[in-house]
């Protein structure tokens, strides 16, 4: 049975709106917190959200082999735990991981057996619409992110899964039904 969900797509489609959704239909998953060196929003906190560390503490952690994966984005840093991962695997509880797309290939590399979902967007210009609109990041890092975004929808046919979050509960939805198949349960 299928214990590791990872959910990507490109920034601002709403992976972290569906995860919400996901995890308050099917309790049992827990998110893995990763671990990144960008700064807090307004509002994020420390080991809940993220994992916020300097470059330096970061830089270790790729020294020691502590990441499953980790990858730069948007010239920041981002990577998950063998920590969050472990832990939870180890007493039987099913991860959601919310990741950018080289971290989600270095998980199918490392992890075959994870679930993969690609979130898409009905457009590119809802994208646009949605990045600016949840007013979290200034002009030049949503064109940022968009340029990133631009590469990452090339991926989504190496994904498994694909779910197009047009309207929220159609995406919901699909993605409730995904999850709960692999773990046998019934949304
Ligand atoms: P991500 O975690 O992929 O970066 P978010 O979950 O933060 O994306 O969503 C980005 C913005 O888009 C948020 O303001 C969210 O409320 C909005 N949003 C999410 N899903 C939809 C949807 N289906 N239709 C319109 N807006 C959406
Ligand atoms: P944000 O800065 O908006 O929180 O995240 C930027 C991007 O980094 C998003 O696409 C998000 O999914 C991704 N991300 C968050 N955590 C991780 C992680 O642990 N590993 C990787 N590879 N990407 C992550």
């Amino acid at each position: 049975m299928a214990r590791v969900f990872v959910i990507t797509g490109p920034s601002g489609v709403g992976k972290g709106t569906l995860i919400r959704g996901l995890m308050e239909r099917l309790p049992q998953l827990e998110l893995s917190v990763s671990a990144t060196t960008r700064s807090p929003r307004a509002g994020e906190r420390d080991g809940v959200d993220y994992h916020f560390l300097s470059s330096g503490e970061f830089e270790r952690h790729v020294r020691t082999g502590e990441f499953v994966e980790h990858a730069d984005y948007a010239s920041r840093r981002y990577g998950t735990l063998r920590s969050e991962l472990e832990e939870r695997v180890a007493k039987g509880a099913p991860v959601v991981l919310e990741i950018e797309v080289q971290g989600a290939r270095q998980v199918r590399a490392a992890m075959p057996e994870a679930v993969q979902v690609f979130i898409a967007p009905p457009s590119l210009q809802a994208l646009r619409t949605r990045l600016i609109g949840r007013g979290t990041d200034g002009s030049e890092e949503v064109e940022r992110r968009l340029a990133v975004a631009e590469r990452e929808l090339a991926a989504r046919d190496e994904f498994a899964h694909v779910v197009v979050n047009d309207r929220l509960e159609d995406a919901l939805s699909e993605l409730v039904a995904i999850v709960a198949a692999e773990l046998g349960d019934r949304p």
